[in-house]
């Protein structure tokens, strides 16, 4: 398949216009992740370490063939997975999880997920501002590209 010309099919929330996608990635990949979103303008995220359990299943961190990691019994089903939840325009998602996708892809097992999910209203609490207002961020993927979402 073709990460550059993948889309997102968004047509269950017609009417929808800021969505979260998260992507479930390999940890080592989140810098190279963070840089290529960042040179795109995307500076709205959030990271969290979680563990996962997927086709990759229990079987320890594979890439080229090695494997790799601590094997005590309770992490034997749980692989470390890092979660990032990028909340962006409706019209920016193809672009986010585009690049993401790009920077995340090894073409092994346990190369990771991503779900997009519909969000509402979005709040910036310092100003109260809502919607539009609080989804653009100063030198964001709109101003930078002018790739706008809503
Ligand atoms: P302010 O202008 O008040 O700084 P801001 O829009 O830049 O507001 P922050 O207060 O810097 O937002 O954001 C707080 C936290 O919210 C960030 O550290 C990040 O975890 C999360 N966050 C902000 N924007 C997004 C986004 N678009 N997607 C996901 N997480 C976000
Ligand atoms: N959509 C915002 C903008 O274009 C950026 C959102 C983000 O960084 N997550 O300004």
């Amino acid at each position: 398949k073709q990460l550059e010309v993948m889309s997102c099919d968004l047509s269950a929330f017609p009417a929808c216009k800021f969505f979260r996608v998260e992507a479930i990635i390999r940890p080592w990949r989140l810098q190279k992740v963070v840089a290529q979103l960042a040179a795109h303008g995307i500076r709205g995220l959030t990271v969290s370490s979680v563990q996962g359990a997927g086709v990759q299943g229990g079987r320890k961190e594979r890439y080229g063939g090695t494997e790799f990691g601590d094997s005590s019994a309770s992490e034997q089903f749980l692989v470390d997975k890092t979660r990032m939840d990028i909340v962006v325009a409706r019209g920016q998602v193809d672009s986010v999880v585009r690049i993401v996708s790009a920077a995340a892809h090894t073409g092994e097992i346990g190369d990771g997920k991503i779900f997009v999910h519909p969000v509402a209203d979005i709040i910036r609490i310092r100003t109260a501002e809502t919607g539009a207002v609080a989804e653009r961020m100063e030198g964001g993927m709109q101003d930078m590209t002018g790739v706008k979402g809503v």
